[in-house]
């Protein structure tokens, strides 16, 4: 039954065609992301990295890619986006001097889901590090597809650590992406509503927010549908609240008419999709259905449009399940469209003509492995998502989407300089050696770090005098909006 929707042959391939082989992707990884540890008990695991890694070299999808170590990200790159005080308590703080400190654990959230561990700043400044080196990339025209598996971080807000997650890797990777793009597509298919990106970016049409979400007494608890963003933003921020036992079907009867609606409209210069693997079935903190292929179809779609595009990891706790899905979704992005299954086909028949019949056997098994060995089965448990509600949400987005007439532009007074950014080290001798330390993404996102700006998110009808984009003479921009408006003055 779920077999009709994954063979849909929907979706879209613009410029380039939709041959797979020719998009080039750089892959961040560092090595040292597995001896992290959040605690005894805990669920998340940095593990998992390690174990997508193998996997991926188990099936020689590294070859493919471009395998870079992320630089790790800065003081000042975490200001962009989170108040200077929080970022120099996750910086001083260890598990022997958190109990000097317990007002500031308080204060920012740190102690029981987001514990104190040996490297925890560490930790952020490489997972930080992949995902705002992979938003350069993209800029610089690298690459086509950066993907950080240990970024994905949604729950951290600007103050505050939520959800086992300290520092906004997300936040901060959008805002290196419109210093280039005038519009940022953020696309959220964790279990768990991306709280920290929606309200880093509420206010904003520049960047859009749609989170596929379980909704109702399940954490962080917000994601609702009817929340849709404020003032500029409005209709900007979208929600898609689900129950539990969703399938591979229901999914993507919501997830392909409203991102095909959302591209149609919005336009992005460049897609952010966070790939939490907590949606899948059987995961340990999850209540979702989804089958790997479920997961993956996501990502075949969005890479469908052809528009620059950063993968993200995020939940995941059910590590096998998380390492298979996360190879999948790379194997994903290098096979050909689905439209193209028959040509593919055809394509092997001849070849196995001019083939050893033991070479041809080899890649049928390599394709055997990936279709079964990767995959993650739905089970049996009830979909409490009826047919009836998923259409309600799927008109309801849809007309939200029908008031946005076109896609918002914004006037680049001046265009931002390009980014230094270190001499490329990722030739197959030396995949995972460092960047040079000396050079970084260079951003000054200094208002964002004000708890002026803090505080004006929550109260959004805040104004300030200049606007720095032209066609906002009025003035009618809230400090935040004006944030993002200064990316491209710098
Ligand atoms: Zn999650």
């Amino acid at each position: 039954m779920h077999k009709v929707a994954l063979m849909d042959t929907s979706g879209n391939s613009l410029l380039s065609g939709s041959d797979g082989s020719k998009r080039k992707v750089c892959y961040f990884y560092d090595s040292d992301v597995e001896n992290y540890y959040y605690g005894l008990g805990h669920p998340m695991k940095p593990l998992r990295m390690k174990m997508t890694h193998a996997l991926l070299t188990q099936y020689g999808l590294l070859d493919r890619m471009h395998v870079l170590k992320p630089n790790p990200a800065r003081e000042n790159d975490f200001c962009r986006f989170h108040a200077d005080d929080y970022v120099y308590f996750l910086r001083r703080v260890t598990p022997d001097s958190q109990q000097e400190l317990l007002k500031q654990l308080k204060r920012f959230n740190v102690g029981e889901d987001c514990p104190v561990f040996d490297g925890l700043y560490s930790f952020c400044q490489t997972c930080a590090g992949g995902s705002i080196g992979g938003a350069v990339k993209l800029n610089h025209k690298h690459c086509d597809i950066a993907i950080n598996w240990s970024g994905g971080l949604h729950h951290a807000k600007k103050c505050e650590a939520s959800g086992f997650c300290y520092v906004n890797d997300i936040v901060l990777a959008i805002l290196e992406l419109l210093k280039t793009h005038e519009r940022v597509l953020y696309v959220d298919i964790d279990i768990h509503h991306g709280d920290g990106v929606e309200e880093a970016f509420y206010i904003t049409d520049r960047v859009m927010t749609v989170s596929f979400h379980k909704f109702g007494d399940y954490f962080p608890g917000t994601g609702d549908i009817r929340d849709i963003g404020y003032g500029k933003g409005k209709y900007y921020a979208l929600n898609v609240p689900l129950d539990d036992g969703i399938d591979d079907e229901s999914y993507q009867s919501l997830f392909k008419p409203i991102m095909s609606k959302v591209m149609e409209v919005y336009r992005p210069g460049a897609i952010v999709l966070q790939c939490g693997a907590d949606s899948l079935s059987g995961d340990r903190l999850g209540f979702f259905n989804l089958s790997v292929k479920g997961h993956a179809e996501c990502v075949r779609f969005m890479r469908s449009f052809n528009v620059p595009l950063l993968l993200l990891g995020g939940g995941g706790y059910t590590l096998r399940n998380v390492a298979r899905c996360w190879c999948y979704e790379v194997y994903i992005l290098y096979t050909f469209d689905k439209r193209n299954v028959v040509h593919f086909k055809i394509f092997l028949l001849v070849l196995g003509f001019i083939m050893t019949f033991d070479r041809l056997w080899k890649i049928l098994n390599l394709s055997i492995e990936y279709e079964y060995t990767l995959h993650v089965a739905p089970s049996n448990m009830e979909n409490k998502n009826s047919r009836e509600m998923l259409d309600g949400i799927r008109a309801k987005l849809l007309d939200y989407l029908s008031k946005l007439q076109h896609a918002p532009s914004v006037q680049f007074q001046e265009h931002p300089p390009e980014t230094q950014f270190p001499e490329e080290n990722e030739d197959e001798d030396n995949k995972d050696e460092r960047i040079n330390d000396d050079s970084d993404v260079n951003l000054d996102y200094e208002s964002a770090t004000t708890e002026k700006a803090q505080k004006e998110i929550v109260e959004p009808k805040a104004k300030v005098q200049d606007s720095t984009v032209a066609g906002e003479a009025d003035g009618d921009y809230c400090k935040f909006s004006k944030l993002t408006g200064e990316l491209i003055k710098i």
